[in-house]
């Protein structure tokens, strides 16, 4: 049993450095720090002190133990490496371009944390290929390619970058006359809140003069990762102006109940902050044990309409492999599942589910 720490230790204020270069790095550090044997993996670790204080007052077992610890079932031969097909559509130069009007941005692997249920989990260990970054060719395909008119930083993590490299890349995108969106997906404000400087917020409000719109998409799948500090990060960049949407991961064990999502989009549309995706968890190879059915899925999505405001409630969405592209989930006939979803250019693929 884990002692239940009340540590003063864990209200330090770390700066944001401070976190990166602290964080708990390999198995033995987390054993001597959680005082518990833990399971062997091969994936690579990395957890900031301050969560890490908050992962063990939750507990062995708790929603963000599950998230954050490594399990043995991360070595079962499940899933695929790259579930959702970014390898065939990444364009060499850290752009993934999928859909006509939008492209996806990739100038770092680096995130705050390591998510054992990361969809991006193999490639960020082991093929980093897809993520080199060449500036000047990326702005020259957006440049070219004029139904793009939206552009979403992702990675790794984007806010891992510092506010004068991110400017610097908005600088660089603003010359593609038709790039109108700026989108930023991040897990950084729920995991090291004290990122999210005024600075930050002033450099994005400051691009809301170019660009139409600047939306900051917060990674976040449970309740327990809303603190203090976070919800003093959501409040600045409300007071900056900057729109704030939330996408979420069902994922077994963690959240896959009603109660837990009602809870969790209940609080952050309190702060102001709009439910977008419920993402069907990929099958992604060393993920198998965050994986449920999209019978499961359906039946718990079911259950929300009636607890919560539609401006409440996100998408349920499911990423079809092989670049196929996202689709809702949520089929109102019935629980039951045809094997085939509709792909981005409305045809018929199938999608098989592997045994849970
Ligand atoms: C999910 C995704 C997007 C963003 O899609 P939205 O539905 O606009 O959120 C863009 N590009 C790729 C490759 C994606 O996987
Ligand atoms: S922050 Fe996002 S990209 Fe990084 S490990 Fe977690 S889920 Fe994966």
């Amino acid at each position: 049993m884990l002692e239940h720490h009340t540590n003063r230790k864990t209200d330090i204020n770390l700066s944001f450095k401070e976190e990166m270069r602290t964080a708990l790095k390999s198995q033995a550090e987390l054993e001597k720090f959680f005082e518990i044997k833990l399971e062997p993996s091969s994936y690579s670790i990395f957890i900031p002190r301050a969560l890490a204080y908050r992962i063990k007052k939750s507990g062995v077992g708790s929603p963000l133990w599950n998230q954050f610890l490594p399990k043995a079932e991360e070595e079962l031969n499940w899933g695929a490496i790259d579930p959702i097909g970014d390898m065939i559509k990444s364009k060499g130069n850290g752009l993934i371009h999928r859909y006509k009007n939008r492209v996806l941005f990739t100038p770092t692997t680096t995130c705050p944390v390591l998510c054992r249920y990361c969809f991006r989990k193999n490639e960020l260990n082991h093929n980093k290929d897809i993520f080199n970054t060449k500036l000047k060719d990326a702005v020259e395909y957006i440049k070219t390619n004029q139904d793009i008119n939206e552009l979403i930083f992702t990675g790794g993590d984007p806010l891992i970058l510092s506010n004068k490299k991110l400017n610097d890349y908005l600088e660089a995108f603003s010359q593609a006359p038709e790039l109108k969106y700026i989108r930023f997906h991040s897990r950084t404000p729920v995991i090291i809140p004290s990122r999210i400087d005024k600075e930050f917020c002033q450099s994005l409000k400051k691009w809301k003069h170019r660009f139409k719109k600047v939306i900051l998409i917060i990674h976040i799948n449970h309740q327990d990762e809303i603190s203090k500090d976070f919800e003093e990060a959501t409040s600045l960049l409300n007071q900056y102006g900057i729109e704030l949407l939330a996408q979420t991961v069902l994922l077994k064990d963690v959240n896959d109940n009603a109660n837990a999502l009602k809870k969790l989009f209940t609080s952050l549309s309190d702060l102001n902050v709009r439910p977008y995706y419920l993402h069907h968890p990929d099958q992604v190879k060393g993920a198998k044990h965050f994986y449920l059915s999209l019978e499961r899925g359906r039946e718990i999505f079911s259950k929300l309409r009636n607890q919560l405001s539609g401006w409440a409630i996100p998408e349920y969405v499911i990423d079809i492999p092989g670049a196929e592209g996202k689709i809702n989930a949520f089929n109102p006939e019935g629980f039951n599942f045809s094997g085939k979803l509709i792909n981005k250019d409305s045809q018929l693929v199938s999608y098989k589910q592997e045994a849970e």
